[in-house]
């Protein structure tokens, strides 16, 4: 359990991790908490956008939609590895999900099967969208995954947690895919290594 980290220190921690870091608009004060509690956190939900092509990716992250207002994450992930970040606070990504899944979480543990959604995501995870249609064919750039880990292992880094905190949001919601195209146990192993 840790209150979020401020903005400065999120965006430093990304710089301080080898993230190429793209500002966008007032990323610091665009977010949800209107809406709800932002932290304490737990965690980072991992996601693809169904989208393509990087600006229109970014935009659709930043301003949302009618139905799902933005932002949709803290930093989207583009297929060139740059993470742009379009809000901070609680954001629209993560929904409700499983509170055993959560609680695996925080115990740093294996997670269990997430078959029931009774838990407000938004208010515990930090999110990072990337640009992937979620086809299970648009490919992964390795400058993606490898942004992908950087982001992980930086907000991980700074509040002490392990690989075990970052879930996919296939892990998370009953019903989700995301992210398609790799594997979150590879990522975690990624994670884990750099971590070291
Ligand atoms: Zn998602």
């Amino acid at each position: 359990m840790a209150p979020p980290m401020s903005a400065s220190k999120f965006l430093a921690a990304l710089k301080d991790e080898g993230v190429t870091v793209v500002e966008v608009g007032d990323w610091r004060h665009h977010n949800r908490n209107h809406k709800g509690p932002w932290g304490p956190v737990h965690g980072i939900v991992i996601h693809h956008t169904v989208t393509s092509g990087s600006e229109r990716t970014v935009e659709i992250c930043r301003e949302g939609h009618p139905s799902l207002p933005g932002p949709l994450c803290h930093g989207v992930i583009t297929k060139d590895g740059r993470v742009h970040l379009v809000g901070y606070g609680r954001a629209n990504h993560a929904g409700n999900g499983d509170d055993d899944v959560l609680r695996a979480v925080i115990a740093e543990k294996a997670l269990p099967p997430d078959n029931e959604a009774n838990t407000d995501g938004n208010r515990h995870f930090y999110g990072f969208e990337c640009e992937n249609l979620g086809d299970g064919e648009d490919p992964w750039p390795e400058a993606q995954l490898d942004a992908i880990e950087r982001v992980s292992a930086a907000v991980c880094r700074h509040h002490g947690w392990t690989q075990r905190s970052v879930i996919g949001h296939l892990e998370w919601q009953p019903g989700k895919v995301d992210p398609r195209g790799f594997t979150m146990k590879s990522m975690r192993a990624r994670i884990e290594e750099r971590l070291k």
